[in-house]
């Protein structure tokens, strides 16, 4: 039988595999020294004055809204288009999440509908950089600043993408990354808040761990103290040194491996560019992408039809994302409806994610494009 190509894989080598068996032969696993020295790369190579690691992009947005006091009463605007969790942290603080149709070319939120759905109580924006291509931020700035709103980023699929030549991960007043394991970078699960403004650091620092005045190291290390105080009602979010090991190890090679993804793109964007039916992902002349999706849309093909077939040739596809008003928790807590987001809709019914990551070979990949072809012929 022939082997089955996945959808996503993750580039594990022996470099992360010495870094973990180091901290577990150290007597140190939780946050530490590797943590500390992970953060301090993190924000080096996003351009951020501070970052903070976390266990999750998840606990990445919700410290982000929680640390700039946004809660009850509340609305925040976002994507009718990403995942559950850029909705459902809006939620968790007790905010209302108000939803916006996306922009038929980028699938990013669309800036002109941004204003039209701002009220007395909207406090922020949380963009979705969809597939790594980054939002319209000069418009997006834009707004936000005329109507004294928070950015907050959801960089998830965006680590080491470029807007006007710059990295993500300044432009928000926090950017929030994901080191799950189908992102360019991960650390099995884990996630990373950058931001330039010192004091939303620090308190994002005490959210992230109990409210703690300091963190473990500080107390049990050589040069601790025993001593601590609750300065607020934090949580358990933090990144520990075994996952921080294997990030310090995965943010050396990112560069790497984003070049792998941008090869392997361009031999998609070659070999599917003639074939009828198939519109290819945009590229935006003002930025640079990570290729952290390679999002095809069906145009006359079933979209279901096609993912089955592919499957039964070997190979694995995705969908991103199901929009909001599919779901039946937010259809029935925020009233949503298919028909007032046509673009959403239009993208959803016909997108497939094309196996697209760095250990891939480049056989794979024409393997890939050749099944296109036999499958749309069927
Ligand atoms: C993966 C993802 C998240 C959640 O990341 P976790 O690290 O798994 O919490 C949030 N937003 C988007 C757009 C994602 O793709």
């Amino acid at each position: 039988m022939k082997k089955f190509l996945s959808y996503s894989l993750p580039s594990i080598g022996l470099e992360e595999i010495k870094a973990v068996n180091k901290v577990l032969k150290s007597g140190w696993l939780t946050m530490g020294p590797e943590t500390k020295l992970f953060e301090q790369q993190f924000a080096r190579y996003t351009g951020a004055k501070s970052a903070i690691v976390v266990n999750s992009c998840t606990g990445a947005l919700h410290l982000s809204l929680l640390a700039l006091g946004i809660g009850r009463g509340d609305e925040v605007i976002t994507s009718v288009y990403t995942f559950a969790a850029t909705i459902n942290v809006i939620i968790q603080v007790g905010a209302k999440p108000v939803l916006v149709d996306i922009d038929k070319k980028t699938y990013n939120i669309d800036p002109s509908k941004i204003e039209a759905v701002i009220t007395r109580k909207t406090r922020a924006i949380i963009p979705v950089h969809f597939a790594g291509q980054p939002c319209d931020q000069k418009k997006i700035a834009k707004i936000a600043k005329k109507n004294k709103l928070y950015i907050v980023e959801d960089a998830a699929h965006a680590l080491g993408s470029e807007y006007q030549g710059k990295r993500i991960g300044t432009f928000g007043d926090t950017t929030c990354f994901s080191f799950y394991a189908t992102k360019n970078i991960t650390t099995g699960d884990g996630g990373a808040i950058t931001t330039n403004n010192e004091k939303l650091a620090d308190k994002i620092k005490t959210l992230r761990l109990h409210g703690f005045d300091k963190d473990a190291w500080k107390r049990y290390s050589d040069k601790g103290n025993w001593y601590y105080e609750i300065k607020d009602c934090g949580w358990k979010y933090n990144l520990t040194d075994l996952q921080s090991a294997i990030g310090i190890c995965q943010l050396k090679k990112l560069d790497k491996l984003n070049a792998i993804r941008k090869k392997y793109a361009l031999l998609y964007y070659h070999g599917l560019a003639s074939i009828k039916g198939i519109e290819l992902p945009f590229i935006d002349p003002n930025v640079k992408l990570n290729y952290h999706l390679y999002p095809i849309l069906l145009t006359t093909y079933n979209r279901n039809k096609f993912i089955t077939g592919m499957a039964q040739q070997g190979i694995g596809c995705s969908v991103h994302f199901i929009p909001a008003y599919l779901h039946p928790y937010y259809q029935k807590t925020l009233m949503i409806k298919a028909k007032s987001y046509p673009n959403a809709q239009w993208v959803y019914e016909r997108e497939v994610s094309l196996p697209l990551y760095p250990k891939m070979k480049t056989e794979d990949v024409n393997y890939v494009i050749r099944t296109i072809k036999k499958v749309l012929q069927q």
